[in-house]
């Protein structure tokens, strides 16, 4: 089973939940609306890429973009967990790259039909190594940032999340049980962008100034 790391410990990871439009900023970008409840996909852990890794664009896409987003390993799994009790159930924080065939997805919304095939490709989720909870404060005054070629392209603040990772952990958790290892993508804030083969992302987990968490990855 693909691993991720958490302090020196190297954790299996079952399976990746992820959440769309969980920024009022890029719904919008998307010409999507605001949802009333959290938007859920899932990629299969075969689809991780860890820091320094590569990044390739399947033959079928010519436009695919990049979602910096907030990752959060779950510690003790569980199912029906209640929102006051969804701290307890993370072992840690980190950022990740919901890379995404963003044309592939259009025909797909299009045709009304799943997005797993834009999403959920080989190498589809480069993430970083993972920052214990109990060194995390407070999640909202986190900040992510992406640079390609050393520019940046996606700022976001974890205050901005329109449904809080406990929310989200309380809602998955009604319909998908919770395994320990998985990992919860949380959503991008606006600025997605395509990215070409010879291109570097290196994404941050911010806290302040300092950077708690990166991830660095080479496009293919
Ligand atoms: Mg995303």
């Amino acid at each position: 089973m693909p691993t991720v790391s958490l302090d020196s410990r190297s954790i299996a990871v079952p399976k990746i939940l992820c959440i769309g439009r969980n920024y009022a900023e890029h719904a919008k970008e998307m010409k999507a609306e605001i949802p009333s409840a959290p938007v859920f996909f899932l990629k299969p852990s075969t689809a991780l890429v860890a820091d320094g890794g590569v990044v390739r664009i399947p033959s079928i896409s010519n436009d695919m973009h990049h979602e910096v987003e907030l990752t959060v390993l779950v510690g003790t799994g569980g199912s029906h967990i209640p929102e006051s009790e969804a701290r307890k159930h993370i072992a840690g924080f980190g950022v990740g790259l919901d890379m995404t065939l963003r044309d592939v997805q259009a025909e797909a919304k299009k045709k009304g039909l799943p997005w797993a095939l834009a999403k959920g490709f080989d190498t589809s989720a480069p993430v970083s190594s993972f920052v214990a909870a109990d060194r995390v404060p407070k999640v909202a005054s986190l900040s992510l940032e992406l640079l390609v070629n050393g520019q940046v392209r996606q700022r976001g603040s974890l205050a901005d999340l329109i449904f809080p990772v406990e929310q989200l952990i309380a809602y998955l958790s009604r319909f998908v049980t919770l395994e320990a290892g998985d990992i919860i993508y949380t959503g991008t804030p606006e600025g997605v962008a395509r990215v070409i083969p010879g291109e570097t992302m290196e994404a941050k987990l911010l806290g302040g100034t300092s950077t708690l968490t990166r991830v660095t990855v080479s496009v293919q």
